[in-house]
């Protein structure tokens, strides 16, 4: 571990995992990425290649089936997933960092015991459930209650776009839920639904613009029952430690936008050379090198916004601030970036089965979701004191 992150001095494990990854997404992920998107098919084989690699236990302890590494190779691990397919970078990001990660930080023994082998494993997969009909960006106005009656609570709600709480592999979402008032405000705690519990229902997929492969539903619960002992932390500190989980998750999702710009790049730049108009390459034509350039300029720039986001959350020190800055640059950087790589691929970047229209689909939700870009802007407007 180190608080020192460079984008030219990587330490030899990061970098090895990040090859060992890139290989991985070069001669797995790629090759069956379109269809997966054309056919909004979740990518099974793919997940149980990443599961056997070790990928969704990465940033956790190896008692707990983890590989002992840290949150930063999580991110180098979706940096080089994102580059090629936004899906399959999306459901690691997912599983990890919204899905289990609170078991791990907030859970006891016994949750830790139960749940953390089977997901760090990647056999199973979590889900956060956040998000409601009327509490996205303003999600402390959940309305989903939780009644503790003798022993077991009774949960009553609805939750809209959760990804990966559909799978055959997903065996546990995590709700928000309010469980009464102090002093006149409300209490909002975290609960563990396995979605076995009657009552749980992930309903029909979204038909979404983008990240097909990846898999969203809406979710409803009526009298869900489940002990009090799935209380995930303290009664009341619910709302709170999912937004810990969301500033740490802000600079996961800014990685795999890196990998999104990122692979813009590598494709335009592959492409400027092949394509040839007006009897030479196009990229002879400075306006599409200028173009390349500019994409490759605000890759790197996020990149290292990414990477100091990281190193300050690696080293214990705030970074609320940088995890929103990150997420910010990084995500107009991958739509940015997008709309210039289909440019450059002219006609072809219209067509779907192109990698470059896929990033085109895919990278918009970067922008919305773990907080939207007027959310990135309130939270560093809040740490200036505004
Ligand atoms: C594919 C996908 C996957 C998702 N996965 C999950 C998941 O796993 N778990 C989960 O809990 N959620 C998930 N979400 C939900 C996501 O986090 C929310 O969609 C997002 O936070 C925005 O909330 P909203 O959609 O309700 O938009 P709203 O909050 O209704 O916002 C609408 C618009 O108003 C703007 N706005 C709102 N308030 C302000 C303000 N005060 N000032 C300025 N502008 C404002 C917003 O920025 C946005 O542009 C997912 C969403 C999608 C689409």
């Amino acid at each position: 571990m180190t608080d020192f992150l460079s984008t030219g001095t990587l330490p030899e494990d990061y970098r090895d995992l990040a090859l060992t990854v890139r290989d991985f997404a070069r001669q797995v992920v790629a090759p069956v990425a379109a269809e997966h998107d054309a056919n909004h098919t979740f990518p099974y084989e793919v997940v149980a290649g990443m599961a056997d690699m070790g990928l969704f236990g990465l940033p956790f302890p190896e008692e707990y089936g983890g590989m002992g590494g840290d949150y930063f190779a999580l991110c180098l691990a979706l940096e080089e997933l994102g580059k090629v397919d936004q899906s399959v970078a999306i459901t690691l990001e997912a599983g990890v960092s919204l899905g289990a990660m609170p078991v791990y930080r907030f859970g006891d023994d016994k949750q830790k015991q139960e749940w953390l082998p089977q997901l760090t494993s990647g056999r199973s997969l979590a889900a956060f459930g956040l998000t409601e009909p009327d509490a996205g960006s303003d999600a402390g106005g959940t309305t989903t209650k939780a009644v503790l009656d003798d022993g077991t609570w009774i949960i009553n709600g609805r939750k809209q776009f959760i990804t990966n709480s559909g799978t055959d592999i997903t065996k546990l979402v995590t709700v928000t839920a309010v469980t009464g008032t102090t002093g006149g405000k409300k209490e909002i705690s975290t609960i563990l639904v396995p979605t076995d519990t009657p009552g749980f229902v992930a309903e029909p997929a979204y038909n979404k613009v983008g990240w097909n492969a990846s898999d969203t539903h809406p979710l409803t619960l009526t009298d869900v029952r489940v002990p009090a002992e799935n209380l995930l932390g303290e009664r009341g500190r619910g709302y709170a430690n999912f937004l810990r989980i969301l500033d740490e998750g802000r600079i996961a999702i800014a990685a795999l936008s890196v990998g999104a710009a990122q692979g813009c790049v590598d494709e335009s730049v592959r492409y400027a050379k092949e394509r040839l108009a007006f009897g030479q390459a196009i990229g002879r034509n400075q306006a599409i090198a200028f173009k390349i350039a500019r994409m490759e300029t605000r890759a790197h720039a996020a990149r290292t916004a990414y990477y100091d986001a990281a190193a300050l959350m690696l080293a214990g020190k705030p970074f609320k601030k940088q995890a929103s800055i990150a997420k910010l640059v990084a995500s107009e950087a991958a739509m940015d970036n997008a709309r210039d790589a289909t440019q450059i691929f002219g006609g072809n970047g219209f067509m779907n089965e192109y990698a470059v229209a896929r990033h085109y689909r895919d990278s918009k939700i970067l922008e919305i979701g773990e907080g939207t870009t007027e959310v990135q802007l309130m939270l560093i407007g809040r740490e200036l004191g505004l």
